[in-house]
């Protein structure tokens, strides 16, 4: 009785599509952001846990080889006791969790222990790696009919599950998923069967990542050319007329920043936005955090200023950062948007306008070079600043030249300091080992305090002989590389993450 007066959770079991997190559904993501714990598997790409809330418990249960492996009965027993605490449990499994996965047999578990569950569903790898290969499953000429298999059954069971006699003679699609360590036997028992060994097939190994491999042959030369290349799961093999196709879709892997290793020195958040367009542009984003926030919207000067904001002409803001320090201080004193209504408003750049918007402020001014010496100067020609009273929020690390070219102008500056940097403790020796293998494609910097950082960091040396470029996001931050020496490769038109993307893949096009 008391059980059954106890309050049940629920349980989720979601699919987190085949790889890049974007590939998840919109429900899969919402429902990670209510869940109150997530269980998830080695082939889930782990960008999707930062949708989970904070506090959510987050259990990684990888199946094999290391100390923390869990059995699929430790897997179902967790699931069933979050779900008893009264908890909303989401099990976030790679691709669809129907499909070839133990989706069903966690069903059941739910089912016999009277726990509410819904289902998910993801996109399937044996789909998405045909997508991202460019290769067709079905086209009216060449292949009216797709099977999915699971090549595990290859060569363990005795009374195999699995109709070779039936795929010899199919004449659609073959998908065969779990193929890596059973790949000769699956050919052979192919060919054995009366399949001819001319027809066409492909593996795609880690399909939608930017470590994604293809494979292209004959069938009875698809094991030696899989051994060549050193594949490794995850991988798929694709068999049938469609796949030989001559027509080229392969648009992932021509991304030109397809597969290439790029390192991110900024704040944590500035890191992640970064993250999700260098994954879109089909590279591999490696975050270093170089620095953290550190609010300076406490002291005095700040709050005394915050009382008579109202008679300041011009607001400035100088940076994305500085936007977010500061509303989160006027929200903290349950104060909003309004308190900047009687002033003009001023932001540096695209990104700080951007980030105004978000709070529902809609700048006055953005200079079309995105510098805060431009913006002085831009400013000034914009508007007459002569006595005028000008609010400065911005980094205490910024240079003087803003201060200076609006004193100029004869404006009454008050400069205040709405956040520092300090050295975020990033652990160096991956990011050590990745240079000195010469793993590393590109560095960027997107700010003089990226640059400050990461070289506090890490051996300018180091960098130099790695034969990483450098991207820089603009004049200003390449001024900083060069006082660091090191040299610039790339260098962003349009001073923007935006424009610093392009300016890359502009480069690696050629
Ligand atoms: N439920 C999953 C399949 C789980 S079985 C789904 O719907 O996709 C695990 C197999 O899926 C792997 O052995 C491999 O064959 C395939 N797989 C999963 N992710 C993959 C990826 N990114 N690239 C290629 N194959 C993948």
């Amino acid at each position: 009785m008391a059980q059954e007066k106890m309050k049940k959770g629920k349980v989720y079991l979601v699919g987190a599509g085949p790889g890049e997190p974007d590939l998840i559904t919109i429900r899969g993501m919402q429902i990670i952001g209510l869940a109150d714990c997530i269980i998830y598997d080695k082939l889930v790409n782990p960008a999707l846990l930062e949708f989970a809330r904070s506090g959510a418990e987050i259990i990684h249960t990888p199946k094999r080889q290391t100390e923390n492996s869990f059995t699929q009965q430790q897997i179902n027993e967790v699931m069933v006791e979050k779900a008893l605490e009264g908890k909303i449990v989401v099990r976030l499994k790679g691709g669809d969790p129907w499909i070839f996965s133990r989706g069903p047999e966690e069903a059941k578990i739910l089912k016999q222990a009277g726990i509410d569950f819904e289902i998910v569903p993801g996109v399937t790898a044996g789909i998405a790696a045909a997508e991202y290969a460019g290769l067709m499953l079905s086209e009216r000429s060449l292949s009216s009919q797709i099977i999915f298999i699971t090549g595990q059954e290859a060569a363990g069971k005795e009374e195999s599950g699995i109709d070779w006699d039936l795929l010899a003679k199919f004449r659609g699609t073959l998908v065969f998923y779990m193929v890596v360590t059973s790949l000769e036997l699956i050919v052979q028992r192919l060919i054995e069967n009366g399949l001819d060994s001319a027809t066409p097939a492909a593996v795609v190994a880690n399909a939608t990542l930017p470590t994604q491999v293809i494979v292209k042959s004959k069938l009875g030369e698809l094991f030696g050319k899989c051994t060549e290349k050193k594949i490794e799961p995850p991988a798929i093999i694709f068999i049938g007329k469609a796949v030989g196709s001559d027509w080229d879709f392969n648009w992932f892997m021509k991304k030109p920043l397809f597969g290439k290793n790029i390192v991110l020195t900024r704040d944590s958040r500035g890191n992640s936005e970064f993250s999700t367009k260098i994954i879109r542009a089909g590279g591999n984003p490696i975050s270093f955090e170089t620095f953290r926030i550190h609010p300076l919207t406490g002291s005095t000067e700040f709050l005394d200023a915050l009382t008579s904001i109202a008679e300041y002409d011009w607001v400035i803001f100088t940076s994305a950062n500085g936007v977010d320090v500061f509303f989160k201080c006027i929200y903290d004193l349950k104060k909003d948007a309004r308190i900047l209504g009687h002033s003009k408003i001023a932001a540096v750049g695209a990104t700080t306008k951007e980030r105004l918007a978000c709070y529902g402020i809609s700048a006055d001014f953005v200079p079309d070079v995105y510098t805060s010496k431009q913006l002085a100067v831009q400013l000034i020609n914009f508007t007459s600043l002569h006595g005028k009273k000008v609010l400065l929020l911005r980094s205490e690390l910024a240079d003087e030249d803003l201060d200076k070219v609006l004193g100029e102008g004869g404006a009454q500056i008050n400069r205040l300091d709405v956040y520092t940097a300090a050295a975020a403790e990033t652990e160096t020796k991956f990011m050590m080992e990745e240079l000195e293998n010469k793993q590393i494609d590109c560095i960027t910097f997107t700010s003089p305090s990226c640059v400050k950082y990461f070289f506090e960091k890490l051996e300018l040396s180091l960098v130099l002989s790695s034969g990483a470029k450098i991207a820089s996001i603009g004049p200003v931050t390449s001024e900083a590389l060069k006082k660091a020496g090191a040299k610039i490769d790339i260098e962003a038109a349009t001073h923007t993450i935006d424009g610093l993307l392009e300016a890359m893949e502009s480069v690696y096009k050629k």
